[in-house]
């Protein structure tokens, strides 16, 4: 049974990034910023975008960190997303979701420049993926396609089954497993809360992505010997003899089920990681547009 590590595979990919910065450096070209708006103080989130923040120091990234009142209105924050879609210095920026009631998501995603929306989330970008097209493909799937092919997992012609449709996720998972290429070329299953018998679904499914946000919810009796299972939960646990106060766990029983599979992500250290290393490969990649695109307008 193989643990997938998304924390040593991430790490790799960091070193990686790093190493074209450092030639960006030398080169004397400007390297790629991140931004990130957060509103409101809510704890996993500002956990989450330190810990982005955090990784662009690590690889070299100029970062700006941009925090607004949980009062914020939807005008003010689509004021500043304008801001950014017009700073020359910015060449991606994410709002860290989930948002306060007070505003829109979908109107906030929208206002996002398509090129500078490095998390993928735009239908400009969401389509052109679904097209196999050049994009940003969302951080947490195009995090497991790399994990998929840095293991070499097979993906050809197996039973992929997602479960859970989020936008973020499950459906973006579910468009990129079945499309021509690896890691893909798979025959996929996207499952949701209205699913009947979904342990017969699983049963029969070579590999297995559980996005629902159910600690445990994947039980060893739903897994067929030698699967794959990528778990993308992350559910915060109330844990009062731990000093933070709560434990991390997936959608998975990793205890049972990895017992049965060939391969399995570990949560924490799986998909999560996988995540932050590719907002930067898409910030990167941003950065390398903007330059080209730079470049062609002065030769016009
Ligand atoms: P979400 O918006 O919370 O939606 C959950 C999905 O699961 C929905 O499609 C829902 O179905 C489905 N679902 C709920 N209960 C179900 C059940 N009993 N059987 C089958 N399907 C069920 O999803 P998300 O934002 O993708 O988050 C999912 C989990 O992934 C959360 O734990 C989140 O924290 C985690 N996450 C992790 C990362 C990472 O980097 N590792 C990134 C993003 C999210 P309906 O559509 O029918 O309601």
């Amino acid at each position: 049974m193989t643990v997938l590590d998304g924390k040593k595979a991430s790490n790799d990919i960091k070193n990686e990034i790093k190493a074209e910065v450092d030639k960006m450096k030398e080169r004397g070209e400007k390297v790629p910023h991140l931004a990130a708006i957060i509103v409101g103080n809510d704890g996993a989130s500002l956990t989450y975008v330190g810990s982005k923040v955090r990784s662009c120091e690590r690889v070299g990234f100029e970062s700006t960190l941009i925090k607004m009142p949980n009062t914020t209105s939807e005008i003010e924050l689509l004021d500043k997303i304008d801001e950014l879609n017009q700073n020359n210095e910015i060449d991606g920026f994410i709002v860290q979701l989930p948002l306060p009631k007070q505003i829109d998501t979908q109107e906030v995603i929208l206002a996002i420049d398509p090129d500078k929306d490095v998390d993928g989330f735009h239908p400009a970008n969401f389509g052109k993926m679904a097209l196999d097209m050049s994009t940003f493909i969302p951080a947490t799937p195009f995090g497991i396609l790399e994990l998929l092919e840095r293991y070499d997992v097979e993906t050809k012609g197996k039973h992929t089954v997602v479960i859970g449709r989020s936008h973020i996720v499950g459906r973006p998972m579910s468009i990129l497993m079945g499309r021509k290429g690896f890691p893909g070329n798979s025959t996929v299953t996207l499952t949701h809360s209205h699913t009947k018998n979904i342990t017969q679904i699983t049963s029969q499914a070579d590999i297995i992505i559980t996005a629902l946000g159910v600690p445990g919810f994947l039980k060893a009796e739903m897994v067929k010997d030698d699967a794959v299972i990528i778990d993308v939960g992350i559910t915060r646990v109330p844990d009062e003899s731990r000093e933070r106060g709560y434990y991390i766990t997936g959608d998975v029983d990793f205890e049972q089920v990895s017992k049965k599979v060939s391969a399995i992500t570990p949560v924490p250290g799986g998909v999560g990681p996988m995540t932050i290393a590719m907002l930067l490969k898409n910030t990167l990649l941003a950065r390398e547009r903007h330059r080209a695109a730079a470049k062609k307008k002065s030769m016009d």
